[in-house]
């Protein structure tokens, strides 16, 4: 496995800085030459990630999430999100489609999924009181 170029971002986990991060991981994700369908696919993946963050992981207080983005292999994104938020009991349960722990009604209990059905892997890892990581890859198929 190489890298060839990475991104380190660390952001007040303000829904004000949402789109500022997928927007940073798009760009960085261009110089692999993706098509629209992908970049569009990789800032709502990146977008499902850092709302969790805001509304989930600092629900009732203030944090830092880090987003970190690497080339590997010449050809594949890496993108990882997290937070020393709230954490996930169970992260098994926590991605099944439909599955949220939000009593408002305001969520739909489909971030996780979005995110696996628009990258080619999605995994989490969470520590409860600690925080949680979630690590996407996607192959970004070259046109020259
Ligand atoms: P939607 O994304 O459709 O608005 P949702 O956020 O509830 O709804 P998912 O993104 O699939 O759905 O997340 C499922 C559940 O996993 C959440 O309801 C929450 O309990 C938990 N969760 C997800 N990300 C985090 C996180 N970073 N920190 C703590 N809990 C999280
Ligand atoms: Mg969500």
């Amino acid at each position: 496995m190489t890298v060839s170029n990475y991104l380190k971002l660390i952001i007040p986990a303000r829904s004000v800085n949402e789109g500022f991060a997928r927007a940073a991981v798009a760009a960085f994700a261009s110089q692999l030459d993706p098509t629209l369908s992908d970049i569009t696919e990789i800032k709502t993946a990146v977008s499902e990630a850092v709302t969790n963050c805001i509304v989930h992981a600092y629900k009732d207080a203030m944090g830092e999430i880090s987003i970190r983005a690497r080339i590997i292999d010449t050809d594949t994104l890496e993108v990882c999100v997290s937070d020393k938020g709230s954490g996930i009991d169970d992260v098994k349960k926590a991605m099944t489609p439909l599955f949220t722990t939000c009593e408002t009604g305001e969520r739909s209990g489909m971030g996780f999924t979005i995110m696996e059905s628009f990258m080619d892997s999605v995994r989490v890892s969470s520590r409860p009181g600690r925080g949680t990581r979630v690590t996407m890859r996607k192959r970004i198929i070259t046109r020259r």
